[in-house]
């Protein structure tokens, strides 16, 4: 007999999905080793809702979210220059605050009659004939299952043997603060009715033309703002990350519109970048691994899905565990159920865009295009120039000719 039937180490988004799912039908605590769920999470802040509705219809309606995204902007940056394109319409995403919406999920597992321990921290998982044993300080509990949702890093999908750690590749690095404005400020300062959010995205200057990108989303009364490199290119430099997002903040197109902000909330934290080809594997024997523990987080340079997907991943595993409690079975070939029942939605996504990340290294988008697109628009608009055509082939040409731009393009649009 064991203490619970399942037991969930990480209360991020999977961790919280896989309990949502089973408390109330099945014995289920969550360990998070956070003061309260989300104090340690990290996001830079947009969450998609369309698979969500399909897969927690009820959590996409309910869950406490900041502003629906209604403009999407995409920007190269100079030193000081920028060139923005904008779009306005329906994107099906929102922006949300971690420590917010961690919490409010939290506490829909307890009503449904889950624990969420937090302050805890997993240092041991043990998968026995009978049992997983869970060792946490002194402490130690058994469950029929454990669903390991412990984020980027996973030690608990390292010790299950499940996982080795990300190769720095794989990897990319964010830093993020939270800027706090009146809510009529941000209205006004990015054109915005009420409730309605912006979602802007930037190449060039703020990863200082690495691998990698800055953000900007608007929340009800504060701004989401950071850069994202990723881990390699970074060590290969010689940038420190906090002095990205300082000089990010500095520019001008930025400076403009957080004046007056108070900076209320600063954190760092690894993102998996690696795709399809660095999904480790997702179940053992009374194992599974969702989320960022599995590396299930996509990055096509425009769209970043990690949130949906530890959501999505979380329920599947809730769904997988109430089949394999019917058969009272918890084999890896029972729970190979996970697996397939992934592959029609998270895994499926990622394997449509498994050569993204290939494409993504490509050093010209981050400097190239961004360095080229501000000249070509400064030649447009400069009363002195010569003619046009002649101006945008020779900065072409500068930054690697017409041939490459058109290839980039091409390989961009299949893969993206
Ligand atoms: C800067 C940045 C920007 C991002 N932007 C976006 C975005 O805009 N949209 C998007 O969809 N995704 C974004 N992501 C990715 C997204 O945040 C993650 O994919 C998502 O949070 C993963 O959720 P998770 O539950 O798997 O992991 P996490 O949120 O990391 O949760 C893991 C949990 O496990 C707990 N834990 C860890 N070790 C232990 C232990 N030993 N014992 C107990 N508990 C433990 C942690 O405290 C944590 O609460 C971004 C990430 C970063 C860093």
């Amino acid at each position: 007999m064991t203490d619970f039937d399942v037991i969930v180490i990480g209360g991020g988004l999977a961790g919280l999905g896989t309990a949502y799912r089973i408390a109330g039908n099945l014995d289920v605590l969550v360990i998070e080793r956070g003061k309260t769920p989300g104090s340690k999470n990290v996001t830079g802040g947009r969450i998609y809702l369309k698979s969500l509705r399909k897969y927690a219809p009820e959590i996409a309606e309910n869950m406490p979210y900041q502003r629906k995204i209604v403009k999407e902007r995409f920007s190269f940056l100079t030193e000081n220059e920028g060139v923005t394109v904008e779009y306005m319409g329906e994107s099906n995403s929102a922006t949300v605050i971690r420590a917010e919406l961690d919490s409010w999920l939290a506490e829909r597992v307890e009503e449904k009659g889950g624990i969420v321990a937090s302050g805890v921290r997993v240092d041991d998982v043990q998968v026995e004939e009978e049992a997983v044993r869970i060792v946490a300080g002194n402490d130690e509990i058994t469950s029929e299952v454990a669903v390991i949702s412990d984020g980027v890093q996973s030690p608990a999908g390292k010790r299950a043997g499940l996982r080795e750690d990300f190769k720095p590749e794989e990897l990319a690095v964010g830093v993020k603060e939270v800027i706090r404005l009146d809510e009529d400020e941000i209205n006004t300062r990015f054109g915005l009715g009420s409730g309605e959010g912006l979602a802007n995205l930037f190449a060039g200057y703020p990863s200082d033309y690495l691998q990698g990108g800055g953000f900007l989303y608007t929340n009800k009364e504060s701004v989401s703002i950071g850069v994202v490199v990723n881990l390699k290119a970074l060590a290969l430099s010689d940038v420190e990350l906090e002095q990205l997002i300082e000089r990010f903040k500095n520019h001008p197109l930025i400076s403009s519109v957080i004046e007056g902000g108070r900076s209320e909330e600063y954190s760092a934290h690894l993102i998996p970048e690696g795709g399809f080809d660095a999904i480790p594997g997702l179940y053992r024997d009374r194992i599974l691994l969702t989320g960022d523990s599995a590396g299930l987080c996509l990055n096509t340079g425009i769209t970043v899905r990690g949130m949906d997907f530890a959501l999505i991943s979380g329920i599947i595993a809730g769904d997988v565990i109430l089949k394999c409690m019917e058969r009272k079975d918890f084999s890896a070939n029972s729970l190979s159920l996970y697996e397939n029942l992934l592959s029609g939605s998270v895994l499926n996504e990622m394997r449509k865009f498994r050569k993204a990340r290939y494409f993504l290294e490509n050093r010209r988008l981050y400097e190239n295009y961004p360095r080229c697109s501000t000249e070509i628009m400064r030649k447009i608009f400069d009363v002195d120039r010569e003619h046009l055509i002649t101006e945008i082939r020779s900065v072409l040409g500068e930054y690697g000719g017409t041939l490459s731009a058109i290839l980039d393009l091409l390989k961009g649009g299949r893969v993206l």
